[in-house]
């Protein structure tokens, strides 16, 4: 979802999504044996191939979607936001407010720091 110019957000909800199994229909109870497989990491990577210019912001709350952000971002940390103190600590010494904020300049020495 594309939530203002050049930035999006994400919305997974896998308790939510059917079931693809014909022998199982209506909802998936037990997505948790999925999780750690990489679909998730697939589906964002197409999702930025599709539309390269947007960032995507992070309200991940569950230590699965956590995760997944802590990688993204780590792999490209302008493009995928996710806590973290790298950026954190850059932003406020920086005096900038917030990772949307930020530049790519910003990024060019980022190491990995997320917070899980
Ligand atoms: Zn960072």
């Amino acid at each position: 979802m594309i939530t203002e110019q050049g930035f999006g957000s994400v919305y997974s909800k896998p308790y939510n999504i059917q079931s693809i199994d014909p022998d199982k229909p209506d909802t998936s109870g037990d997505w948790e044996m999925y999780v750690g497989l990489g679909i998730g990491m697939n589906l964002y990577q197409e999702g930025h191939r599709l539309m390269p210019g947007v960032r995507w912001m992070s309200s991940a709350y569950s230590a699965y979607s956590q995760q997944l952000r802590k990688k993204l971002h780590a792999a490209n940390p302008y493009i995928w936001n996710a806590s973290c103190t790298w950026c954190d600590a850059k932003l406020r010494t920086q005096s900038i407010y917030s990772w949307q904020d930020a530049d790519q300049q910003f990024f060019t020495d980022h190491t990995v720091h997320t917070k899980v």
